[in-house]
């Protein structure tokens, strides 16, 4: 059967939810080449239960997508559709997204362990955003005409760069699914897609609400698979324009080698960090704590951006890591389902696992655990909020991206040290500044090497402000205007007005 129904029951929401499990091509579900043989196992990293197996797609069933989105560009989408159509439908897509957002967060809570009321007024919400935004663009996009002398018009067309090709990870499936297809569809692109093969539920969900908003075939195509196999298919296969990457920056790094090698695909990607928190002695002590236990602790650790390097002070430091270990102590770990939690379980026991050696590399290495560093429970992947102390440069836990609930602190005495300290990463995405003297805020803001600094706050994000790397974290930006960018390609038109041939 193409699809399995997980029947909920918690206090935000109960009923049956059908969710289709078939590859989706050209608006039908499917069957893989491969005749359904290979299956994946989708598990509840809560409990480390199996939820359902679905087929998994192979780089045949890539091809079959590929004809699917080429065709509709050429005939339905692309060129052949207005702006204020395409328009449209990512409004109603919108719609539909805030009509099932209890499905649609308990579906992301169970795949991936996200606690439900931060999956449905998080990552749900911001879904639905995304595409509004996005639809509200869909029109407005036009070139520019360049004066350039009397006798010759010139003039510019935005044109879609055509047949995209995109990866995504786990740790926000339908955010990220959003993130990449809402602005690809705004400028006239069509898609294809492969979702984290730990968490394809809430995109194969979204693949009905597609249908239902009467996208036409062909537009946005998901084939779910590994990354070795769909992923590597996507970025190989020349009939891709271009390929839209979110994940680690090993992969990435696979993926701009794979573009180069066949076809010169436009590459935009958005990966891993080691971002930097630094709170000076003059910031606001009970909201910068708040705030440094929410940029790193918010999903799980699971966040490209987190906070995972705290600069703290030196006159300040010992009573902030004293308040910080509280809040860490308080911050309530279990259940994605019950109401009061906060911190859900890491995505997979392969996550699990490297965390919990980086949590041993830390304390081999002499780090001092101030609270955590320990499994939490007994089942799923559960790890306390952890904390380490008095933590050098040269630690693995202090220059490794650790993709969990682990912040390492450090002490400093000078602005110009912890701008060195901060910069000292090949990593880029983003940055916590705490400070009430307006002008160190700019100061610290500007040298930053980060994709995004935020000052008196922590994992801020709106769908008009831009996010993406600097370095080591990535090649283009997401949201606002400037995420149009990645899936346009600027033709420039000049007309001979009567100028004779030189
Ligand atoms: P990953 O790079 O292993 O996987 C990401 C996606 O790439 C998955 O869909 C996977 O199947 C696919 N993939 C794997 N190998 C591939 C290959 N050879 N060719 C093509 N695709 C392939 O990363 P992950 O473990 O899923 O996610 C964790 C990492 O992602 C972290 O390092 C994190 O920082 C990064 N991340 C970054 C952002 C961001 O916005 N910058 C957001 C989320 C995650």
């Amino acid at each position: 059967s193409l699809s399995f129904t997980h029947e909920f029951s918690h206090s935000g929401f109960k009923g049956k939810v059908e969710i289709p499990t078939g590859l989706f091509i050209n608006n039908e579900w499917a069957s893989p080449k491969s005749d359904g043989a290979r299956t994946i196992d989708i598990v509840n990293p809560a409990t480390g239960q199996l939820i359902t197996s679905i087929p998994e797609g192979l780089p045949a069933d890539v091809e079959l997508a590929l004809d699917a989105a080429h065709n509709a560009f050429n005939n339905t989408w692309g060129p052949n559709c207005s702006g204020s159509e395409r328009g449209k439908y990512l409004i109603k897509i919108a719609e539909l997204i805030e009509r099932d957002i209890d499905k649609l967060a308990s579906i992301e809570s169970l795949d991936s362990g996200k606690a439900f009321m931060r999956a449905k007024m998080g990552d749900v919400t911001t879904a639905a955003s995304v595409f509004r935004y996005y639809g509200g663009w869909a029109d407005k996009i036009h070139g520019k005409v360049i004066e350039q002398s009397i006798d010759k018009l010139a003039y510019t067309r935005h044109e879609p760069i055509g047949v995209c090709g995109q990866i995504i990870p786990w740790n926000f499936p339908l955010v990220m699914f959003s993130f990449k297809v809402a602005p690809a569809l705004a400028t006239g692109c069509t898609v294809v897609i492969k979702p984290s093969e730990l968490t394809p539920l809430s995109a194969m969900y979204m693949t009905k609400l597609l249908k239902e908003a009467g996208l036409p075939a062909g537009v946005v195509n998901v084939v779910v698979g590994y990354g070795p196999t769909v992923g590597n298919a996507l970025t190989t296969n020349p009939r891709v324009d271009k390929v839209a990457f979110t994940g680690s920056t090993a992969v990435g790094r696979m993926i701009m080698e794979a573009a180069s090698k066949s076809n010169l695909k436009s590459v935009t990607l958005e990966l891993g960090g080691k971002s930097a928190n630094i709170v000076f002695d003059d910031a606001n002590f009970n909201e910068a704590v708040k705030y440094a236990a929410h940029a790193i602790f918010f999903n799980h650790g699971q966040n490209c951006c987190a906070g995972s390097r705290l600069f703290v002070q030196r006159g300040i430091y010992d009573e902030f890591a004293r308040k910080l270990t509280e809040v860490a102590r308080r911050v309530k770990v279990g259940d994605p389902f019950d109401p009061s939690t906060y911190q859900g379980p890491q995505i997979s026991q392969t996550q699990y696992d490297r965390i919990m050696n980086y949590i041993e590399s830390g304390k081999q290495a002499g780090a001092k655990v101030l609270t955590g560093g320990e499994r939490h429970g007994k089942t799923g992947y559960f790890i306390e909020p952890t904390i380490f102390g008095d933590v050098t440069s040269d630690m693995k836990i202090v220059r490794d991206e650790i993709f969990g609930p682990v912040v390492v602190m450090t002490s400093f005495d000078t602005e110009e040290e912890v701008i060195a300290a901060a910069n000292d990463t090949k990593y880029g995405l983003a940055s916590g500044v705490f400070t009430s003297d307006l002008a160190r805020a700019h100061r610290v803001a500007a040298r930053i090497k980060a994709g995004t600094v935020w000052v008196n706050c922590y994992n801020d994000f709106h769908v008009q402000i831009p996010f993406g790397g600097f370095k080591e974290s990535g090649i283009g930006r997401e949201l606002g205007e400037y995420a149009l960018e990645n899936y346009m390609q600027v033709k420039a038109v000049q007309i001979n007005l009567g100028k004779s041939c030189p």
